[in-house]
């Protein structure tokens, strides 16, 4: 009975596919094929001449993501709005050349310790380490040659549903003066659920410290789109880390109740921007760490934000305990991006899924040590919508 069955179902098979065939054949003249789910195209150079090689993901919604090996670096992401139309929802530049001076880490994986450390100092087990300081006195973001600066090697690989590539970087033992040789990856999925997520995984042969980041700065309104100060965004935190004068945390978990910090409510992000509040002014906006509410470990919601404009949606769930919620206070239109434009203060937020800053001078904080034999394996995922 199978046996007579299997050869008919076979033939139906094959009828099918020759007919899809033939249809494409008919239009072939008339338009392309569907690009690719994953690509791996060489992007530029840098000055000194090494290739920086640009990795893109589709998904059958149109979501497209393309991403540089150097730093491991987002361009760009194109998502639909409540009409469909798609469009270039984070900021970037157009060539490698502008990302590898002082430039504002859009994009890029931010290592081996994202945030920053106080005066460059921490101790583990009774050692001192002095890192690169390149913040004032204080060390940000891994430093003067961070992982944003590091050409990746690159993965790209296809699934079911989900198109990926894994982007790896072993980091030196000393290098920005971190101790222990770091073998790190980072993997961005896309799914057909429009999700990007982010997995992250480290192993040391030293003790060290790692907090490893996301720095996309998001304008949920597109491409031509000038300031976020009308998305509005929920936060889910009960608390936030007050910072001092270098924006390095006091210790403090302070209550968010009463502060342009309770983002409980969706609120919009310009709403207390530019209010009287000590925080606010030491920050010169929103540049602060949210303690995310959560029970256990696990994948949480950190943040939702929507553009009332356009529809777009963003949410933020993550397996870390904090959110860096920063508003672009710093950028000043010095920087040119993508099509010609100009990038001026406030132009896109960012949600840097993360530690605390400063947790290696803070034994109170969630440890960002790493011991030989353990394994830093951290979960960020981003799911693009319209409503
Ligand atoms: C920090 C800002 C810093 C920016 C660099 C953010 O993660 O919180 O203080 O200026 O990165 O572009």
């Amino acid at each position: 009975m199978t046996n007579h069955v299997r050869p008919s179902l076979f033939v139906l098979l094959l009828a099918s596919l020759a007919a899809g065939c033939s249809r494409e054949a008919t239009s072939a003249g008339m338009q392309n094929p569907p690009p690719a789910k994953v690509t791996q195209t060489p992007f530029d150079r840098l000055p000194d001449g090494r290739p920086v090689d640009l990795v893109t993901l589709r998904n059958d919604a149109g979501v497209e993501v393309r991403i540089m090996t150097y730093g491991a670096t987002v361009l760009s992401i194109r998502t639909p709005d409540r009409t469909g139309a798609l469009d270039d929802i984070v900021l970037g530049v157009d060539t490698v050349l502008p990302y590898t001076g002082a430039s504002p880490y859009m994009g890029a994986i931010v290592g081996r310790y994202g945030n920053r450390i106080a005066k460059g100092r921490f101790a583990i087990d009774g050692a001192a380490f002095t890192l690169a300081t390149n913040n004032g006195p204080n060390h940000l973001h891994g430093g003067v040659v961070g992982f944003d600066k590091r050409i990746w090697t690159s993965e790209p690989f296809s699934n079911a549903n989900t198109v990926g590539v894994t982007f790896s970087y072993l980091s030196a033992d000393g290098e920005e003066g971190y101790p222990g040789a770091l073998k790190s990856s980072v993997t961005y999925t896309l799914t057909e659920k429009n999700q990007l997520i982010i997995d992250y995984h480290a192993t040391t042969d030293k003790p060290t410290v790692v907090n490893l980041t996301h720095h996309s700065y998001f304008n949920l309104a597109g491409s031509k789109a000038t300031d976020v100060l009308g998305t509005v965004l929920t936060i889910n935190a009960d608390r936030y880390t007050p910072v001092d004068s270098g924006l390095i945390p006091t210790g403090e978990l302070a209550p968010v109740t009463g502060t342009p910090f309770d983002f409980r409510t969706p609120t919009a992000i310009g709403a207390r921007i530019d209010s009287a509040d000590a925080q606010i002014k030491l920050g010169n906006g929103y540049d602060h760490n949210w303690v995310l509410n959560r029970q256990g470990a696990g994948l949480v919601m950190a943040a939702m934000a929507s553009d009332p404009l356009t529809g777009r949606t963003l949410e933020v769930q993550t397996t870390e305990p904090g959110l860096q919620f920063y508003t672009g206070n710093f950028l000043d239109g010095s920087l040119t991006g993508k099509g010609g434009r100009v990038y001026g203060r406030r132009a896109g937020f960012c949600l840097e899924t993360q530690h605390y800053p400063d947790s290696p001078n803070h034994p109170a904080f969630p440890t960002t040590t790493l011991r030989p034999g353990e394994v830093y394996k951290t979960q960020t995922v981003f799911t693009f919508g319209a409503k």
